[in-house]
């Protein structure tokens, strides 16, 4: 793992950082003490570290970051402009030769290749090899990253139209979501589980609309709101929530920082609309308490779109 610390470490001291704090996500926190005694070896700023979460760059500690002159945020690229923010960049060098071969092996002509923020470093690697390879290889700007090929669980416009997709990275959350996005097939490449797979959304959809069905007899929903700064879409939540009540449903924003099952199950709501980050909705969907839904799901619920027409939730 590569932690950019002569990027923090210079603009600490080229604004004069007196006060700085930091931001780690859970795969880093086994570091901070280390990264914490860097900077306050080498700059003369006092550190604080944030204990709350760090799910994205969209979940900045604005508490947190009252108290300093400066956040650094480890791991996680830009999806905006803030005046007292540093990105600090995390990245994992990995050798993809071998599995790239085993991928060339399945991708066709056309290839649209997309990975998360800690693996930039093997972008440009895996190009190279398409291209060797005779492939057209398209590595796109996306809407709310300033990085090419840059997937978030929220915005999957790096993938582009009419091509295959190579996914560099671990888990199955993102590339269900490009499934999703896509309707198509979509290629692993897993460098933690050091394995090239194919992975595809039917399942997920189906249990969506189980989910969604479920929807169908609630009288009481919950629309959440995230007060995290670029998760926050309380327009959306204000439109949806009067819609529903103009169908004779009862609806009510409910406005929460981290959203917890065990949050929700305290309110009596009989199912959520989720407007905060997407992943809340998909992922380990079956084991929330009450349906959560995504704003396109609950137009259906209003009979405003048909199932098959929803896509899946981006902001
Ligand atoms: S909203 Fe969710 S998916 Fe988007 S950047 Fe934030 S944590 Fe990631």
């Amino acid at each position: 793992m590569k932690v950019d610390f002569e990027r923090a470490i210079e603009e600490i001291k080229r604004r004069g950082s007196k006060r700085v704090g930091i931001q780690l996500p859970d795969g880093l926190r086994r570091r901070t003490f280390e990264i914490a005694e860097e900077i306050e070896r080498r700059t003369d700023a006092e550190v604080i570290i944030s204990g709350n979460t760090c799910f994205g760059a969209c979940d900045i500690d604005l508490h947190l970051l009252h108290e300093t002159d400066l956040l650094v945020h480890f791991a996680h690229s830009p999806i905006g402009e803030m005046n007292k923010v540093l990105f600090v960049s995390v990245t994992q060098e990995f050798e993809i030769e071998d599995l790239m071969k085993e991928a060339l092996s399945i991708l066709g002509k056309r290839v649209s290749v997309v990975t998360t923020a800690q693996h930039f470093g093997v972008l440009e690697k895996a190009k190279k090899m398409l291209e060797e390879s005779g492939r057209d290889v398209i590595i796109k700007k996306p809407r709310r990253s300033p990085n090419p090929g840059h997937i978030l669980g929220c915005d999957f416009s790096a993938v582009a139209e009419n091509s295959d997709i190579l996914f560099i990275g671990t888990g199955d959350f993102h590339a269900l979501g490009i499934s999703l996005f896509t309707e198509k097939d979509v290629v692993v490449l897993d460098p933690l589980k050091n394995e090239v797979r194919v992975v595809n959304a039917e399942k997920m959809k189906r249990k969506r609309y189980l989910i969604v069905s479920k929807c169908f007899e609630a009288k009481k929903f919950g629309i959440i709101v995230s007060s995290k700064p670029y998760q926050k879409r309380l327009s959306l939540a204000r439109t949806l929530r009067d819609k529903a009540k103009k169908k004779g449903l009862r609806a009510e924003i409910i406005y929460l920082d981290t959203i917890l099952y065990e949050t929700l199950l305290n309110f009596d709501a009989d199912a959520y609309v989720n407007t905060a980050c997407p992943r809340f909705t998909y992922d380990d969907a079956e084991l929330h308490p009450k349906p959560v839904i995504t704003p396109e799901e609950f137009l259906v619920v209003l009979g405003e779109k048909k199932l098959e027409e929803v896509g899946v939730d981006q902001m």
